[in-house]
């Protein structure tokens, strides 16, 4: 029950809803036609679909449908001389044309299932006429998606409204007037003047609109006007506002519909900066603006003069808004140099700001990563999503692992979609833990995740809140000049140094596996081939610049937060992995002609049946390699190739041994349980064991995991577990490998395990195939090792991190499951076991337990994710020493870039028999990537300290360098370098990445 005054107060707040409701009055139906098509048609095709005339309620498709809707009709008398717009809902997502074309304003559903406390999604007014005629016509095209927002069907696809109406200009700012009023009093103090005198107000004012004739309103408007023009005094805070839109690249929609999106978001917003002067925009994502300049090319010319004019911001220097737990170091560099090369290229401008702000964690390389690619600012509001500890700070000096540090905001109003009311002002000001030094904060409103922007609505409230007394002043101005007002050496920030991991959405490191080793695939073949080209190209064969970039851009564009995270729908997954299995092909395909162009002229004179081995890695290997069925030991050159002999005979190794109870080969010695598990590896190099006595390994276990693509829920480990049974098993030798296949079932799902130990090496790889056919079940294998250690190395971008394997602190518990890319360590002073894979990335460390996370099976929002058939490779590796004695670091890249054997066709023999093309000095530093520049026939080649040590190492090529320089992540030139006979000496920081050009002579 409500007392007298709360129901006064009551009635004062709903009648706001009274106002609105007189703002547009429908004085005609429009006549509808529309042409219907599963998929989008172009505007000169509009009429091809097929044809349906509609009335309101009337359905015109199903989920992600097409159609283009013709209204019709003519301005009646009533709305002689008034101001005319169209009310157009077709209960999906929507774009007006003009006549040649173009796209000139987005329409969306009222109906859109959207947070309404971010506000209200719908955009169904579109300007007609401020000056009505009788009889004048209504003539539009509208492109429609049967989705909304949010890739859903609302209202089942049938039309909502079309008709002309008149618009009550004075009642819209009356209400805009009342409203904020509104907002206001619902933050203020109860016991405030301001709060008083403002219901006073909106009482007078409401009993003055008895009929909303002009003088009423005109009345009830001076009435407001004295609290909506009083402001504050002095403030100690002000929000910079800047529009955005937040466009997922692809999500609960395919990327087709994403390009639409572009369009009707973006038109809107210039159709809204004509209407409103104050009103600044900002997109990120190259990507989407190529997307639209190739689909709508007045519409992106209309986008540049807004750039120019300096109302419309380049948000962000990446390629696309990715994900930054999985992409590696190099990914993350091309995000950058393809991200700025197209601001550069298209719009002439640079941008200092990295713009993540819906991401699932942040690694600790990235703040080097910036730096080196020109950006010192970092912002997202991710990390308010973490679901047990409160992140501390909102605006902090960020620390990477090599000590770079980067100015970081975080949104204190926890949203990047604000509504831009009163009520988002007040929590940005409650939530700012760094109000106390600084005195700017960064607001970001609009509609967003399916795109749509702000309303005029967000723009009438900032009208009105550029000072109104009770909240903060709020001034509408780019992000990058929030971060310069907030980038000053006086103000004393807080630090944080590390990762920043979201304590959320844990299941993407593992949802959706084949995104994740397609993924992985292409990081490492694109690596082989852009040195193999590099090489090529210095003996006059042409490198496949352009193709190299297309494929990249690709690659990076399906690292977009979530599609290699995995959580789109399956239409996404579906089809980004048929163009990874295009761009695997023509990666394969490019590689293999280089290797003829330079195979061909290798020569091989004195070798019976020769074959070349070629190494991407930076140091010598001496490894096994199989070719048909014939084995040889080769050494490989670092960086290059070398010609080895095949099909001579090799030892028999008869000391190794290979039953179903055990494996063992000169390194290890491998005790397996009958149900197929191991309960004993016996190092011999370094005389210990490495699995805790008592506990078995390699169990292959099932979790009931009821969480979706992003969530695992945590509960998994309380469950009963289930495990494949082993059904069959057979020992064999094959050359100097020993090997164990092992066939395993669980219900209608089968996993055959190769596991095999190679000669010479203490890897022991787990080779495995899954049929997978199993919901909500997650598939994990985990290794007991008997080491005892409070930290584990986890491999990230150019370095790795150490993270507990404890629970001490809720900042310990809460990463339950953690992202590590080729492996995870744990090392006591003398020894350590390692866990390497292919293609895996969740892990999970506790105590001495190793675990990792091998297949998921969610629902949402991919129907039927990872079911089918999976390979991948895991690899148990013990060591002496840490990680880095112990070698883990290249044991890692090796796995992950096994050596290429080619056969010799017919020998030119012009040249050499090995090459060496690069190769550092020092076992620290690896060179990650060799590229040639993009500007020039310069070669690039990055590499980076992998230890955490201070290092001094020669860089050294067997072909002549003329010149040498320090470039940037970007390429540009900072300094020369000497060269001197040796190489090129280099003093290298812990973790650093170096970028250097090198002129190298053409052979
Ligand atoms: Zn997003």
């Amino acid at each position: 029950m409500f007392n007298f005054f709360e129901e006064r107060d009551h009635k004062i707040l709903s009648f706001k809803d009274t106002i609105q409701s007189k703002i547009f009055e429908p004085i005609s139906d429009l006549e509808v036609e529309a042409y219907t098509s599963k998929e989008p048609l172009s505007y000169p095709e509009r009429t091809t679909g097929d044809r349906v005339v509609l009335q309101p309620g009337e359905k015109w498709g199903d989920l992600f449908d097409c159609a283009w809707f013709h209204f019709t009709g003519s301005v009646p008398s009533e709305g002689c001389a008034e101001k005319i717009v169209l009310l157009i809902d077709v209960n999906g997502e929507a774009c007006v044309f003009d006549d040649e074309g173009n796209p000139v304003r987005g329409l969306t559903n009222g109906s859109s299932i959207y947070e309404r406390i971010h506000g209200e999604p719908a955009k169904k007014v579109l300007q007609f006429n401020d000056c009505g005629k009788e009889g004048q016509k209504v003539d539009i095209w509208v492109d429609a998606g049967c989705n909304d927002l949010i890739g859903e069907l609302s209202k089942d696809g049938t039309l909502e409204q079309a008709q002309i109406a008149v618009c009550h200009e004075n009642i819209r700012s009356l209400y805009y007037d009342y409203w904020i009023l509104c907002e206001l009093s619902c933050v203020l103090d109860k016991n405030s003047a301001r709060y008083s005198r403002i219901m006073k107000v909106l009482f007078d004012s409401m009993n003055i609109l008895q009929t909303f004739n002009d003088e009423e309103i005109d009345k009830a408007r001076q009435i407001l006007a004295v609290e909506v023009n009083r402001k504050n005094a002095d403030p100690c805070l002000t929000l910079s506002a800047a529009g955005n839109a937040h466009i997922d690249l692809a999500w609960l929609w395919p990327i087709r519909e994403t390009i639409r999106k572009a369009a009707r978001t973006f038109s809107t917003v210039l159709e809204l900066m004509d209407r409103y002067p104050d009103y600044v925009f900002g997109s990120s994502q190259p990507q989407l603006y190529l997307w639209v300049k190739e689909a709508y090319p007045k519409l992106y010319d209309r986008i540049k003069a807004k750039v120019a004019e300096k109302r419309w911001e380049l948000h962000g220097g990446m390629w696309v808004e990715s994900d930054v737990n999985m992409p590696n170091g190099e990914s993350l560099i091309r995000q950058f140099l393809y991200g700025k090369r197209f601001w550069q290229s298209e719009f002439g401008m640079d941008t200092e700001m990295l713009w993540l702000p819906d991401t699932f964690g942040y690694s600790a390389a990235l703040p080097q990563i910036m730096k080196i690619c020109g950006v010192r600012y970092f912002m997202t509001q991710k990390l308010a999503w973490n679901s047990v500890n409160k992140f501390p700070h909102y605006t902090f000096d960020w620390e990477g692992i090599d000590g770079s540090t980067v100015l970081t905001h975080i949104l204190p109003e926890e949203t990047y979609i604000s509504h831009a009311g009163p009520r988002a002002i007040s929590k940005v000001e409650d939530n700012y833990a760094q109000k106390n030094v600084s005195d700017r904060a960064l607001l970001l409103y609009g509609i967003g995740d399916g795109g749509g922007g702000p309303g005029a609505e967000h723009l009438e409230r900032l009208e009105r809140l550029k000072n109104l007394q009770g909240v903060p002043p709020v001034k509408q101005e780019f992000s990058e000049e929030f971060f310069k007002k907030i980038d000053r050496d006086d103000l004393d920030y807080p630090r944080w140094r590390g990762e920043l991991y979201l304590e959320k959405h844990q299941g993407t490191y593992t949802s959706q596996a084949k995104n994740k080793k397609y993924n992985r695939f292409l990081e490492v073949k694109l690596r082989d081939l852009e040195l193999l080209a590099s090489i090529a190209s210095l003996y006059g064969f042409e490198y496949p610049q352009q193709k190299i970039d297309e494929i990249w851009k690709e690659v990076l564009l399906y690292q977009f937060h979530d599609v290699l995270p995995g959580s789109s729908i399956k239409r996404v997954h579906d089809e980004s992995l048929q163009r990874y299995e295009i761009m695997i092909d023509e990666v394969e395909g490019l590689t293999q002609g280089l290797l003829q162009d330079i195979s061909g002229n290798i020569g091989a004179s004195g070798t019976e049946n020769p074959v070349m081995v070629f190494n991407s890695l930076s140091w010598e290997r001496d490894e096994w390699v199989k070719l048909g069925q014939d084995w040889a030991n080769v050494n490989a050159s670092a960086m290059g190739w070398k010609i080895e002999e095949f099909g001579k005979k090799i030892p028999e190794f008869a000391e190794f041994k290979a039953t179903q109870l055990l494996l063992e080969n000169d390194a290890l010695k491998v005790e397996f349980s009958q149900d197929g598990s191991i309960k004993s590896v016996w190092d011999k190099f370094n005389e210990f064991e490495a699995i805790r006595k008592g506990e078995k390994a390699n169990v292959l276990k099932l979790y009931t995991d009821n969480g979706d693509a992003w969530d695992i829920q945590t509960e998994y480990r309380c469950l009963p577990v289930e495990y494949f049974k082993l059904e069959n098993s057979k020992a064999y030798k094959d050359g100097p490998c020993v090997v164990l296949e092992q066939n395993y079932v669980y219900n209608k799902s089968r996993i055959l395990q190769k596991i095999i130990l190679t000669q010479g090496s203490s890897r022991m790889d787990f080779e495995t195939t899954v049929d997978w056919h199993e919901k909500h079940k997650m598939l994990r294998s985990e290794f007991p090792v008997d080491i005892l250690a409070e930290q584990a190395t986890c491999d990230i971008q150019f370095g790795s991190i150490k993270r507990p394997t404890h629970k001490n602190t809720s900042w310990d518990e809460a990463k339950f499951e953690i992202c590590a890319h080729k492996y995870v360590d744990i090392s006591q002073n003398e020894r350590g076991v390692a866990l390497l894979n292919d293609c895996k990335y969740g892990y999970r460390v506790f105590d001495n337990i190793i675990d990792i996370n091998l297949l998921r099976s969610p629902d949402f929002p991919g129907k039927d994710a990872d079911q089918g058939r999976h390979t991948f490779v895991y690899s148990l590796y013990p060591h002496k020493g840490d990680h880095i004695e112990g070698g883990v670091i290249r044991a890692s890249y090796e796995l992950n870039m096994p050596l290429t054997v080619k056969s010799l066709p017919d020998k030119k023999q012009d040249l050499a028999s090995s090459l060496s093309f690069l190769t550092v000095d020092n076992e620290n530093i690896v060179i990650e990537t060799v590229k040639k520049a993009q500007d020039s026939n310069d070669i690039i080649v990055r590499l980076y300290e992998a230890t955490g040590s201070n290092c001094r190492t020669v860089l050294s090529s067997e072909m002549p360098v003329k010149d040498a320089w320090l470039v940037d992540g970007l390429e540009n030139d900072l300094q020369k370098i000497d060269v001197q006979a040796s190489g090129i000496v280099l003093d290298v920081k812990p973790w650093e990445i170096k970028n250097i050009k090198l002129n190298l002579t053409k052979v």
